[in-house]
Formats: C-alpha cells, structure tokens, sequence
C-alpha cells in the first residue's frame, strides 16, 4: 500500500467539488446545503463536505452513523456517485481525478495499472472509503474516493469490510512501512522457496499497525506479494549481477552508441528503484528489496 501524494492535492479537491457544483442547478445546490447543515451543524455545506480531508472524515463518519441520519432520497440521488458518472454526456468523470493526480498504479495494492483507456472503457473503479450505503452523505467527498483496482475494490465489496488506513492520510507514516526478505535457508540467492516476502511494521505504534493489518487482511496483501517471489528472485540476481562496477565497464562500451549516459545502463539492466510508487507496479517492494540488499 502506497499514499496518495500530489503537491496540488487541495486545487485538484477544489476542482472536484467546482466540478460537481458547476452542474447542480443553484436551487438544488442551495437546498442540499441547508440540508448539510442540518445534519451535520451550521458551519457545514457540501463545499466543505466534499471537502473534508481524512481526519475531518473520519468525524463526519461519526456524525453520519453510518446511514442512521435521516436522509431524502432526493438527495441522495444528487449525491450518489453512480448519479454523476452515468449522465449520458458525462460532464466530470472519476478518469479526471486519476489523471490529474497522474496515478498509474492502485494505491491499495501496488500491484495493477490503474488508467482510462477510452470514454467507456477504464482499469480503475472510485473505491468508497466510507461505503456509500452507510454513508451516502460522503458519496462524493474527494478524499472519500480512492481510485483503485478492480481486484482490491471487489476485496472491498465481497469482505464487506471496512479498512482503516486511507491513502490520503498525510497523518499516516507510509515512509515507515517497509517489504523485507525473511530468510529461511541460505540459498536464497537461487531458490524462491528459501525466503518470504515479509511486511515490516516495527516502525508504527500500536494503533498504526493494527490498521494497517485490517487493511493488509482484507486487500490479502501478503498472499498477493508471495506470488511475486519469482520476480524478487530475478531482482535479487539482476541487481547483484549488475555491479556498478560492472555498469561502469558497459557505459565505457556502450555510451554515445546505444545509450546516452550510464544513467540509462543503469535503468536497462536494472529495475527502477526509485520512490515514484504511483507510476509501476510493485515499486515499493523493489524499492524497498534493493535498500536492504545495499543498493540503494
Ligand atoms: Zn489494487
């Protein structure tokens, strides 16, 4: 699991509600607002609703009690996700939040492209944070929505589980979760079966972690990531194969011919192991592999 980041996160929020607010007639918009504040207090309209960022969430969850407020199905209708994004001329579509955060891969897994291939056809599903049956007042809050795999979304839908750490969290410490090898034996080096792929959570406290698990159990993260140990192996011998000393010897072959720099050798003979998680799949893993293996 991946945080969200963006350094234009509150404009790329602010255009989600202008966006929804733009289509509303200002009667219906005026209306859904005394509406929002009747339920949640006077200082509340849907401006600061769709707003809300994941602590302010969380409260308004509380609030909300899970569908227990009273609620008009007028305004859920207007509310509803599934009321926006199946208009006929689509005005705003889920497709422009990913490609405004420029997210390619599902924060949740890190395992699958998530991307809009045409105006029908997409890789990515708007997970519900806080689902919208229980809680319909935060359909369309843009922390609410984490674009998100098809696999991890049906996880979601078929656990019928909540999960607890949201990618959006800023509080969370994501720098502090880290892949490691478990060694079984000491032929790891050949032998995918002489290691695990373990998850490191010492960083976290007590609260932390047991998210963070609730989240790995029902996303099944450590059964999906020891399918991948065909692939840590690979990583593993590439990476020790591929000395710089012996990328040094290639870029003297090599550059101003095939490559331009040994920057390039670098990215060809090894996997990127820089810290964009939200552009490939499995980033963090190998990222996190190749530290503990010295080579970052
Ligand atoms: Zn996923």
């Amino acid at each position: 699991m991946i945080a969200i980041k963006h350094t234009n996160l509150s404009a790329i929020a602010q255009n989600h509600y202008q966006a929804i607010a733009n289509y509303l007639p200002n009667k219906k918009l005026s209306k859904i607002n005394g509406t929002v504040s009747k339920v949640f207090g006077e200082s509340y309209d849907l401006e600061k609703i769709i707003l809300a960022n994941p602590s302010e969430l969380k409260q308004l969850a509380v609030a909300e009690n899970k569908g227990k407020v009273i609620f008009s199905e007028s305004y859920y209708s207007y509310l509803s996700g599934d009321y926006f994004y199946s208009q006929p001329n689509q005005f705003y579509r889920g497709s422009a939040i990913i490609e405004s955060l420029g997210i390619r891969v599902c924060p949740y897994c890190n395992r699958n492209f998530i991307y809009n291939l045409n105006k029908k056809r997409a890789t990515y599903q708007l997970d519900h944070f806080y689902p919208q049956t229980d809680f319909p007042f935060l359909a369309l809050s843009f922390y609410n929505l984490i674009p998100s795999c098809v696999t991890c979304n049906g996880l979601l839908q078929k656990n019928d589980r909540e999960i607890k750490v949201n990618p959006y969290d800023s509080d969370f410490p994501f720098d502090k979760l880290r892949f490691e090898l478990k060694i079984l034996k000491p032929d790891f080096y050949y032998k995918q079966d002489s290691f695990d792929i373990a998850f490191d959570l010492s960083q976290l406290n007590a609260t932390q972690k047991a998210d963070f698990e609730t989240n790995m159990e029902v996303f099944s993260l450590a059964l999906h990531y020891n399918t991948h140990k065909s692939y840590v192996l690979k990583l593993i011998q590439q990476n020790i194969t591929y000395s710089k000393a012996y990328i040094q010897e290639l870029a003297n072959h090599f550059v101003g011919t095939i490559f331009e720099n040994a920057q390039e050798i670098k990215g060809f003979v090894n996997e990127n192991i820089d810290t964009n998680f939200h552009l490939r799949p499995l980033s963090k893993l190998t990222h996190d592999i190749a530290k503990e293996l010295g080579l970052v």
